[in-house]
């Protein structure tokens, strides 16, 4: 059966997949959402026997459904090849009882990698299938792990062009040195003065620029978005759930049909969003654990109802996730509205003049499946410390919210379920705050001094994402206002 999409924002939107990721956002400024959830037609026990290229295909066919299995198979041997350190793609590592699915042996080391590895793919395709001629342009702004993810992706890809907006200050060093060395002359790379809300709201304005959009169509260019909200970034996340849930199960630690929990750090909401989709499959998911740093505006949304982003953005050591709104929560408020995009629709209205919104108490009853918590700076970087003194195991920041949220979930609920922890950057991305957070005294070292230091102590190699920056010079060094992104794009296009 063909999976058609949606807009979460027009009943009257129609397109296949192709050209939902050819698109990224609807015109109408909604996020593309599969008409329905298509469920799983192969059995766990079949799955398990899989390797992740395998699962993927399983998964992803059911949502790609205009794309022949020749060309899904393609983008996915493209993808998930030794880019990865690792064979699994998604290893899955037990430690202190519970799992962590570890989502960053790609090439960038964070989890953006798993869809961003694969979307370029999709693109490419998709834009072979709907005969378009035009370059595509991403146009992408990060919190971070995105940006250099979606270059590392899209850098001397033919046929297109990549615009990175990051927040100047609001991105770690080791971040903001993997993007500003990116090669290709596709590329290119800007810090903003600005927040990574400012980033991302200057360049939704520029997707819904009907006049740049004209002019680019003249001279043979059309965007595309690289982020989050393209279904192309959303569907590649599904598989690594069934994934985690088959390796469980081929290993014996869960029986089949056995429900696990899932954690899942979140910022924009994306990550956590795949878990759902997984469990509407069929995966046997039991709670959603959504795990927010001090930028908690979806654990208030989960406990109270009401989204209010009007609070103070907290810049925090886990900073893909400082993010006040989280664009792919708008496909779950369109579910749980019943699908009505009307309604859906005044929400995000008044989300955008009033900076929140209040759901029903039926829509609330959708929610239930969902648990929120956040951890604080102090939280995190204990958890660091406790996991790296109990067993060992060193973990970002990010995993360390997640991990320390579900600390807070046991203790509150005593519930026992097997339970995956999303492990989304591996800790020598955020090396500096990963090893003060086990001990004070490595604040005093370099940089690479740290890295090292991390290397001998996690007894883990440094990564190969790492040793390329050591050394690589600096290429782009462009900033501008918010007010001034548009020019920077009509100038690296030469309009
Ligand atoms: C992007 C990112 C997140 C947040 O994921 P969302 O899909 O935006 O919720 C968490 N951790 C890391 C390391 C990330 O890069």
């Amino acid at each position: 059966m063909d999976t058609v999409y949606r807009s979460t924002r027009g009943s009257a939107v129609r397109v296949s997949a192709s050209q939902a990721i050819l698109k990224g956002l609807s015109e109408d400024g909604g996020l593309f959402v599969p008409e329905r959830i298509p469920k799983l037609d192969k059995e766990l026990k079949e799955l398990a026997r899989m390797d992740y290229r395998q699962v993927a295909y399983e998964v992803m066919k059911l949502y790609l459904t205009d794309f022949t299995e020749g060309e899904l198979k393609d983008c996915i041997d493209r993808a998930y090849d030794d880019k990865f350190d690792r064979p699994e793609i998604a290893p899955v590592v037990e430690a202190d009882g519970v799992w962590y699915l570890e989502l960053f042996h790609g090439a960038t080391i964070a989890f953006k990698d798993m869809a961003l590895s694969i979307l370029p793919h999709l693109m490419t395709t998709s834009a072979r299938k709907n005969n378009v001629k035009n370059e595509i342009v991403i146009l992408t702004a990060t919190s971070g792990d995105t940006g250099k993810a979606a270059l590392a992706g899209f850098a001397d890809v033919e046929g297109t062009k990549i615009i990175v907006f990051y927040p100047k200050d609001g991105v770690s060093p080791i971040q903001e040195k993997q993007m500003v060395t990116q090669k290709g002359n596709n590329t290119l790379v800007v810090g903003i003065h600005g927040n990574f809300d400012d980033a991302q709201t200057g360049v939704k304005k520029l997707f819904a620029d009907r006049e740049l959009a004209e002019e680019m169509e003249r001279k043979g260019y059309q965007f595309s978005s690289a982020n989050s909200i393209n279904i192309g970034r959303l569907v590649p996340q599904i598989c690594y759930y069934v994934y985690s849930y088959a390796t469980l199960l081929r290993e014996g630690k869960i029986a089949e049909g056995e429900g696990m929990n899932v954690v899942v750090p979140t910022g924009n909401f994306g990550n956590i969003l795949a878990a759902f989709y997984a469990k509407n499959m069929g995966l046997p998911i039991e709670k959603l654990i959504c795990a927010s740093n001090d930028n908690k505006v979806l654990y208030d949304f989960f406990r109270t109802g009401t989204y209010d982003r009007n609070r103070e953005f907290v810049l925090t050591s886990s900073p893909s996730m400082d993010i006040l709104i989280s664009s792919n929560l708008e496909r779950l408020i369109y579910r749980i509205a019943g699908e009505d995009a009307g309604k859906n629709q005044e929400l995000m209205a008044a989300l955008n003049s009033r900076g929140t919104y209040e759901i029903t108490e039926q829509m609330r009853e959708g929610l239930k499946d969902f648990y929120g918590n956040y951890a604080t700076e102090q939280e995190t970087a204990e958890e660091i410390n406790r996991l790296y003194r109990t067993c060992g195991y060193v973990i970002d920041t990010h995993t360390a919210v997640a991990s320390a949220v579900y600390r807070k979930y046991q203790e509150e609920t005593g519930d026992r379920t097997k339970t995956v922890i999303a492990s989304t950057a591996s800790p020598f991305k955020f090396t500096r705050s990963v090893m003060k957070a086990i001990d004070e005294k490595y604040d005093a070292m370099g940089d690479f001094a740290l890295v090292d230091e991390l290397s001998a102590l996690a007894k883990v190699e440094v990564p190969k994402a790492i040793e390329e920056i050591r050394t690589a010079p600096t290429v782009h060094d462009r900033q501008c206002d918010v007010d001034g992104m548009k020019d920077v794009v009509k100038d690296f296009l030469r309009m």
